[in-house]
């Protein structure tokens, strides 16, 4: 079955390509290159001895995406190509309503012309808003707290109206929760331009010496430590989840939450990096980040039922892999 991959280079993409390959799925990539590198594709080669075959094209150019769907046959559409840093979602709300919408929609248009039946979506925990923990899928939510937030918001309602029209259609809408860690072989892993915005790549670059000491937003939320608390979730075992909900899906639309189910503090995460790893954090408290909320973590039981699917690997491995990829990656910081 051969499968399109939008946003297949980036950090989430090259992974869910490692495990479609291994699966038995033929990949096909498309991406503009505007947050990732042509090399993460030859590395998924490396570790795989499998080719992608790759489109470096926007997402929201009709003609070129409908170029990928006359030229292949495609099985099914795995949608990950968007923009995803909320701070710049505020600065920029045009650029993301435009990029994440259009892409979305230009997709959704071709899938339907072309008969392709089957749709994953990259939704986000940020959906669920001020919600209570643990986030289960049948909570409502109204208005999200920043733009990159509705851009998934507004997916999800569009693709589920369209499939309320076209019952064939087959869609899966992922939530994710906090992608971490990097591929075993320490060749592919998470390596965001100038300075991270996320823990675990921050916490890596201060490992490292690319950064003095970590600011940790705020220690006095209503948590066990008073710093925030969060479900991270190994990014091979959130790639393994997309395989399931591709394996598994029967038309109409199905959501799932792809977590660990478990919450950790900044401290406790830092503590057990420190332990694997054998290096000290240095860090400060700060002020609360502008948006953050206390904790959010998934019920996963949904997924483990339907999609017979569960997440395997500990915050250690998260922590030791993430370090891995760190110390072989060579970025700058800017
Ligand atoms: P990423 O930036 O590493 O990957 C996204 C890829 O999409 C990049 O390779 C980028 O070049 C490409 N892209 C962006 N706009 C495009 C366009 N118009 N045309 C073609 N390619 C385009 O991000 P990621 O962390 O791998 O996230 C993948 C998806 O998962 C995104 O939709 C993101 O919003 C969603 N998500 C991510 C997280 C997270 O914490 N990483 C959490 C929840 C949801
Ligand atoms: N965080 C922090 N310092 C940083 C980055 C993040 O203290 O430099 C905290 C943040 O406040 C939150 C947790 O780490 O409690 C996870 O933040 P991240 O940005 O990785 O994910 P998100 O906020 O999107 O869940």
């Amino acid at each position: 079955m051969n499968i399109l991959v939008t946003g297949g280079a980036g950090y989430i993409g090259t992974h869910t390509c490692i495990a479609l390959l291994e699966a038995g799925y033929s990949v096909i990539v498309a991406d503009n290159l505007s947050n990732s590198k042509r090399e993460s594709l030859e590395k998924i080669k490396t570790i795989t001895n499998k080719e992608v075959l790759f489109y470096e094209i926007d997402v929201t150019n009709t003609q070129a995406v409908e170029e990928i769907f006359q030229q292949n046959s495609i099985d099914g559409v795995i949608h990950f190509a968007g923009l995803k840093s909320v701070g710049e979602s505020v600065e920029k709300p045009f650029m993301y309503y435009q990029n994440n919408l259009v892409c979305t929609l230009v997709l959704i248009n071709a899938c339907l012309k072309y008969d392709v039946r089957r749709f994953v979506f990259s939704s986000s925990a940020t959906v669920y808003g001020g919600n209570h923990v643990p986030f289960v899928e049948t909570m409502n939510f109204s208005q999200t707290s920043n733009p990159y937030g509705e851009t998934k918001a507004m997916c999800e309602r569009i693709l589920t109206d369209i499939t309320n029209a076209n019952p064939s259609f087959t869609v899966t809408l992922l939530r994710y929760f906090n992608p971490v860690g990097a591929h075993n072989s320490g060749l592919i892993g998470e390596a965001p331009n100038g300075i991270p915005n996320n823990l675990m790549p921050y916490v890596t670059q201060v490992a490292k010496g690319k950064q003095e000491y970590l600011n940790i937003f705020g220690n006095d939320y209503p948590t066990i430590d008073g710093t925030g608390v969060r479900d991270y979730i190994h990014v091979m075992d959130l790639a393994e989840g997309h395989v399931a909900a591709l394996n598994t899906v029967t038309a109409g639309v199905h959501i799932y939450n792809l977590g660990t189910g478990q919450g950790t503090s900044v401290l406790q995460l830092i503590k057990i990096f420190e332990e694997v790893n054998g290096i000290v954090i240095r860090f400060k408290i700060t002020d609360r980040r502008q948006g953050d909320i206390a904790s959010c973590f998934a019920d996963v039981s949904k997924a483990r039922k339907e999609l017979d699917w569960i997440a395997k690997r500990d915050l250690e491995t998260m922590c030791k892999d993430a370090w891995r990829f760190e110390q072989n990656y060579n970025h700058q910081v800017m």
